[in-house]
């Protein structure tokens, strides 16, 4: 399998070589250069397939030439061997239609665990034994943080710079990044900043020809195509168990980044039959606006309860424009120009009527966030998280027919958000026992301003040049 830019100017890669770059050399972002399909009779076989089993054949296609089935397997072995629930991301019913998928039982509590445990695993077997050391940077609200510090902790070969905007994320998120002590582990907070600011900083570092000259820079955001591929076996391994592939299934999903949506996007290019995907959004509405309206434009950031959800540009969108554009590089890359100049841009018609064919979209609000969570508690007894809130209050008021079960992504511990929960439903959700003595840990972080100069320069004295 070959990696192409959405820019048309980096070359192809294949997938060891775009697991450790993340981002492309021309600005853009690598996607596989054709879709590869399952067909109904190979959905079918996942019936009884174990979350690894799933895991295996979904992703084969994608990192053929690179790992064997075998290698593959072994990987998700040891990576969902982490997960607290023997099923990895089990269903949970609410109602006669609606579902959640529970993607927080890996070691951070947070579905960014499924693609970056198994994320630390392709770094490390891909730098073992070679001179190559990489410099990870990335930008967090919190939870891929927290998640990438996890799985990368301690690991041979690689360093990771981790910036946060300074008292914006959860204080849980903040102790699951700054208490991990490991020397190759670094947290920056970020004075005066927001999560895009952080994200442009990150971009800034890439783009820059000394900078990305001098250090060997990887990306672990969801920018970076391993993340997404993992993410993309949670659809299949859920859609199958309520139906698939004979019954279409929706899946409502929080959405930030457009990572974790655009990986149902792929699994319904895959052949899964995907009856809506639901993007669900806070206040910080970029993408209810580009999908409802066409109306692609940067507002300025709020600050709310789903803090992974505060975010006025949204990375992997770019992904779904160049794929329903025609892959025309050239003209995708004069239109994210144009965004970057003016900070708004028009999808094209094409863009447009063909994201209207999957996708649905809403805009959730503080008020309607909390009557989710108390729906969940009361009349299905579920504790859930302000983001995935968001994403069952749009699933709740998306009028699918009622023979569609829908899915609603659960994208964090409701214990990572326990503020929130507790203004919502009066009741304080106790953290797992597996998080242990969070509170007590010494933390270990610097805080700098969120200038380009005192960012790099922190990163330049500590970071390992490239050989
Ligand atoms: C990251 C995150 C999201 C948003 O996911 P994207 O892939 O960025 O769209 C939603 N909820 C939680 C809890 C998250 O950590």
């Amino acid at each position: 399998m070959r990696y192409i830019s959405t820019r048309g100017d980096a070359p192809a890669l294949d997938f060891e070589q775009v697991t450790l770059a993340g981002l492309a050399s021309d600005g853009g972002l690598y996607l596989p250069e054709t879709w590869p399909s399952l067909s109904t009779e190979e959905i079918a076989a996942l019936r009884g397939a174990s979350y690894v089993d799933t895991a295996v054949a979904v992703m084969a296609p994608f990192v053929e030439g690179t790992l064997s089935r075998e290698d593959l397997r072994s990987l998700c072995e040891q990576a969902y061997g982490r997960f607290a629930h023997a099923a990895v991301t089990p269903l949970v019913q609410l109602d006669h239609q609606h579902w959640l998928l529970e993607l927080f039982h890996g070691p951070t509590l947070a579905f960014k665990d499924v693609a970056l445990q198994l994320l630390g695993l392709l770094f490390e077997r891909f730098l073992a034994g070679s001179q190559h050391h990489v410099t990870v940077i990335g930008a967090t609200s919190g939870d891929t943080g927290s998640a990438a510090i996890d799985a990368l902790a301690g690991r041979a070969g690689v360093d990771i710079f981790m910036l946060h905007p300074k008292g914006r994320v959860s204080e849980v998120q903040r102790r699951q990044m700054t208490t991990v002590l490991a020397p190759n582990v670094h947290n920056l907070a970020l004075e005066n900043a927001s999560f895009d600011d952080c994200q442009a900083l990150v971009k800034a570092m890439f783009n820059d020809p000394h900078f990305s000259g001098t250090f060997a820079l990887s990306a672990v955001n969801s920018i970076n195509w391993a993340r997404l591929m993992a993410q993309v076996v949670y659809y299949f391994y859920a859609a199958v168990r309520l139906g698939a592939p004979e019954r279409p299934v929706a899946f409502a999903v929080p959405t930030g980044n457009f990572g974790d949506v655009f990986a149902g996007y792929v699994a319904a290019k895959m052949g899964l039959p995907v009856a809506k995907l639901i993007v669900a959004t806070n206040v910080n509405d970029i993408l209810h606006r580009a999908l409802s309206a066409g109306d692609y434009s940067q507002g300025t950031v709020v600050p709310t309860p789903s803090p992974s959800m505060d975010i006025q540009v949204s990375s992997n969108f770019e992904r779904l424009l160049f794929d329903l554009g025609g892959r025309d590089g050239h003209a995708l890359a004069a239109q994210m120009q144009g965004f970057e100049a003016s900070k708004a841009m028009r999808l094209t018609n094409a863009q447009a009527g063909g994201a209207s064919a999957l996708f649905a979209s809403d805009r959730v609000d503080l008020d309607d966030m909390a009557l989710a969570m108390r729906w969940a508690s009361e009349d299905a007894g579920q504790v859930i998280d302000p983001h995935t809130a968001i994403g069952l209050a749009a699933a709740r008021r998306a009028g699918l027919p009622a023979d569609v079960p829908v899915v609603t992504l659960a994208t964090a511990h409701p214990a990572k958000f326990g503020d929130a929960v507790e203004r919502a439903i009066g009741m304080r959700p106790g953290l797992p026992a597996r998080v242990g003595d969070l509170f007590d840990r010494e933390e270990r972080y610097a805080t700098l301003p969120g200038t380009f100069e005192a960012v790099t320069a922190y990163i330049a004295e500590r970071a390992v040049a490239r050989a």
